[in-house]
C-alpha cells in the first residue's frame, strides 16, 4: 500500500486562541450554532474568528453531489427548513459577525436549487444586521440563470463560487460539476453587475504549474476579481490521496503571477481556505 506522505511543517498549526476566540466558540457550544469553521475544523478559526468572520453553511449538512476531495455528506438531503434565514440571521446577530461568508450543500434535487433559501437568508441576515456585510460562496446552479439571477437581486457584496481544481482534473474531483460551466457562472456573475467576484482552487491533487496559471488566466478572461489557493488536504482515507505538498515557494509565485495577471487580491498559501481573509475581498 501506499505510504501516507507526512505532512510538511508549513502545515502544522498553532490551536486557536485568544478572547474573542473564546468568547465565540463558548456561544457557537452554548447555542449550537452550526459554522463551517468548526464542523469543518478550520485552521483559521483564531485569526478569521478575531476578525469577525465565521462560514455558515445553510440547505442542510447532506448534499446531492459527492466530490472527491470533500468531508460533506452525500445522499439524500435534508428537508427544507424555512426558519433556517432567521436562525442564520440571529447566529449572525449573537456572534457579532462583521463580515459574513455563507455557503451551501448543492441541492440538485430541488426544482429552485435551493436559490430561494439562499435569496432569503441574504434578506434576513441583512434585516438583523444591516451593518454585516456578506459574501455567498454558491453552488453553479447547474449553470441556471433564473437562479443565479436570485443571488444578483439581492446583491452580496461578493459573489464566490469556486473552481476547485484545473480543467483536466474536473472529471475526478468533482464528478458531477464542469470546468467551463463554472466559469460561464462567473461570468454572468459579473455581467450582472455583481461588484466582486471570486474563485478558489486547491493544490495537491495532481495538477502542474501549467495548469494552475491556465485557470487563472481563465480566472481573469471571466473578469473574476480574487483567487484563493490553498493545499488540499484529504479529510479521510476514503477521499482522493494527497498527491503533493506544495512548497511556500511556489504558492508565493502564483501570487505573483496572480496580481500580474490583474486579480485585485490573491491569497496563495498552503493554509488558505476559501473564506480566509474574506473580509478584505469587498474592497
Ligand atoms: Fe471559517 Fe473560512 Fe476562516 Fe476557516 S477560513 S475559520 S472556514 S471563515
Ligand atoms: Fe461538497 Fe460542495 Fe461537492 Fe457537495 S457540491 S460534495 S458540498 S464540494
Amino acid at each position: 500500500a501506499p505510504v501516507r506522505q507526512p505532512k510538511p511543517k508549513w502545515l502544522r498549526v498553532k490551536l486557536p486562541t485568544g478572547k474573542k476566540y473564546t468568547e465565540l466558540r463558548s456561544l457557537v457550544d452554548r447555542y449550537d450554532l452550526h459554522t463551517i469553521c468548526t464542523s469543518g475544523s478550520c485552521p483559521n478559526m483564531g485569526e478569521c474568528w478575531s476578525e469577525g468572520t465565521a462560514t455558515f453553511m445553510i440547505l442542510g449538512n447532506v448534499c446531492t453531489r459527492s466530490c472527491g476531495f470533500c468531508g460533506v455528506k452525500t445522499g439524500r438531503p435534508d428537508t427544507l427548513d424555512w426558519e433556517e434565514p432567521e436562525k442564520v440571521a440571529r447566529s449572525i446577530k449573537l456572534m457579532g459577525i462583521k463580515h459574513a461568508v455563507i455557503t451551501s450543500v448543492d441541492r440538485d434535487d430541488l426544482k429552485d436549487m435551493g436559490s430561494i433559501m439562499w435569496a432569503e437568508t441574504v434578506k434576513a441576515i441583512r434585516r438583523m444586521n444591516p451593518e454585516t456585510t456578506l459574501e455567498t460562496l454558491i453552488p453553479d446552479f447547474q449553470g441556471n440563470e433564473r437562479n443565479i439571477d436570485r443571488i444578483v437581486e439581492v446583491a452580496p457584496e461578493v459573489v464566490s463560487h469556486n473552481m476547485e481544481t484545473v480543467k483536466r482534473l474536473t472529471r475526478e474531483v468533482r464528478i458531477q460539476a464542469q470546468y467551463d460551466r463554472s466559469l460561464g457562472v462567473l461570468k454572468y456573475l459579473k455581467q450582472q453587475g455583481i461588484n466582486r467576484t471570486k474563485s478558489g482552487i486547491m493544490l495537491g491533487l495532481g495538477e502542474t504549474e501549467e495548469e494552475v496559471l491556465q485557470t487563472m488566466r481563465d480566472l481573469r478572461d471571466a473578469e473574476v476579481d480574487v483567487v484563493t489557493i490553498g493545499q488540499y488536504l484529504q479529510p479521510s482515507k476514503k477521499h482522493l490521496p494527497v498527491k503533493q505538498f506544495i512548497t511556500p515557494d511556489q504558492f508565493k509565485k502564483y501570487e505573483t503571477f496572480g496580481l500580474e495577471m490583474g486579480f485585485r487580491h490573491v491569497e496563495s498559501s498552503a493554509l488558505v481556505r476559501s473564506s480566509y481573509k474574506a473580509q478584505k475581498h469587498i474592497n
